[in-house]
């Protein structure tokens, strides 16, 4: 039977998205052109208030590790170490997680179908009408959903055939290379690293459990030939680190630009990294793009129910109310750092971390005015 809602992408987006819409009773169909369990290049980094309050288990085996020190280094000088009386956050492994997203969605009705991959759109004046569907056996089928969610990441096809999203400029573009580290790591303690090795970006190791840690490193696209050079120099520059072995690496893009002007047109609604919802200073999305997945099933399930396809853009005006605020201070403050010369980066590093009164992963509106204007003077 033809599904009413497609989700294209069985991301945690695609996932969170598809299972709230079996619970509202809707009969959905998530298609994802990768196997079940599918390595994605990802830091693995939540926090862990966030993950609890979205209805995660930090027992769940998808946890590999918890975080209760965190820092920051730009070019060799300590401006931020903090440690935590409880838990920062968490690592999930990524294979698991989404694995997991997937099986709450199927256990909840919806036919999720991997090895699927959605192309052939046709859409007539930003309704997209026909999908084709090519499973990994080679068969393929047409369908016309009445509603499309575009889950699919960072080149978002649903989105440009909807004509929500042009194709991001290299500038709005980080590349990455990450891999998982054993060794003696320094356990429970999450590090990022500004400095030679991370032009444009950041370097990251997060704690994952005893004697390993996921590293990384995210460079501007510039900067993206010698992506492993520069994972090794980092590696080489952090004591613990540099005697550690490597897993395999893996290699993708993060959206770095800021959000899509408009996250639902015509009969198609964009979640996660197809909205650019992961946050600009961090680039982490992986709550992100689960919140936006349950607010968008819950405009869909009325668009639905009022056969009114114009409801659909409720999501977009909810998404922004809980969202936009936060999201504007993250690409101000990535704005901000873009512009600053390399030399005023730690003092301006320096200088914003002192102006937050509390954690500097709950700051509050006074907070974030006095970081804006910090970063301000010195840029
Ligand atoms: C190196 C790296 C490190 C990161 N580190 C962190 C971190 O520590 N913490 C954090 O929170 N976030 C992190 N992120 C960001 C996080 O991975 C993303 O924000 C998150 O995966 C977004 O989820 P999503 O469901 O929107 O998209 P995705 O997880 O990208 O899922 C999209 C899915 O759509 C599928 N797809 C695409 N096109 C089609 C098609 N035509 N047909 C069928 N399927 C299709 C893809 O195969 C993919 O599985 C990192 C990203 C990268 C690249």
């Amino acid at each position: 039977m033809e599904p009413e809602v497609l989700v294209v992408g069985a991301g945690p987006g695609g996932c969170a998205t598809g299972r709230a819409l079996a619970e509202a009773g809707l009969r959905v169909t998530v298609v994802e052109e990768h196997q079940r369990g599918h390595h994605k290049a990802c830091g693995e980094g939540v926090l862990a208030t966030t993950f609890k309050s979205q209805g995660f288990e930090p027992g769940a085996p998808y946890v590999m590790g918890a975080v209760d020190r965190f820092s920051v280094t730009v070019h060799g000088s300590c401006v931020y170490d903090r440690r935590y009386p409880d838990v920062l956050g968490y690592t999930v492994d990524r294979s698991l997680f989404d694995a997991h997203m997937a099986h709450e969605a199927e256990a909840a009705g919806a036919k999720v179908e991997f090895g699927t991959s959605a192309g052939g759109f046709t859409a007539t004046d930003g309704v997209i009408n026909r999908i084709a569907l090519r499973s990994s056996s080679g068969s393929t089928r047409t369908v016309r959903p009445k509603i499309v969610v575009g889950a699919d990441g960072v080149a978002s096809r649903v989105g440009r055939t909807a004509g929500l999203a042009g194709p991001l400029p290299p500038s709005d573009l980080a590349i990455c290379v990450q891999t998982v580290v054993h060794g003696p790591v320094d356990e429970g303690h999450s590090r990022i690293v500004l400095g030679d090795f991370a032009p444009g970006g950041y370097a990251w190791s997060f704690a994952r459990g005893p004697r390993c840690a996921n590293v990384g490193v995210g460079v501007d696209t510039e900067n993206a030939r010698d992506l492993r050079g520069y994972l090794d120099a980092f590696l080489g520059s952090q004591d613990d680190l540099s005697a550690c072995t490597k897993d395999e690496l893996r290699f993708l893009p993060v959206p770095c630009g800021g959000l899509v002007p408009r996250l639902t047109g015509g009969n198609t609604v964009l979640v996660g990294d197809a909205a650019r919802q992961n946050d600009p200073v961090s680039a982490g999305g992986i709550l992100q793009a689960v919140d936006a997945g349950r607010m968008a099933a819950g405009t869909i399930v009325n668009a639905v129910s009022a056969e009114d396809l114009g409801l659909l853009e409720e999501y977009d005006r909810v998404w922004r109310k809980a969202h936009g605020g936060r999201y504007s201070f993250s690409m101000r403050l990535n704005k901000a750092v873009r512009r600053l010369p390399l030399r005023l980066l730690a003092p301006a590093a320096k200088a914003a971390f002192s102006m937050v009164k509390g954690d500097v992963f709950a700051i509050g509106h006074d907070d974030e005015e006095r970081m804006s204007n910090a970063l301000g003077r010195l840029g």
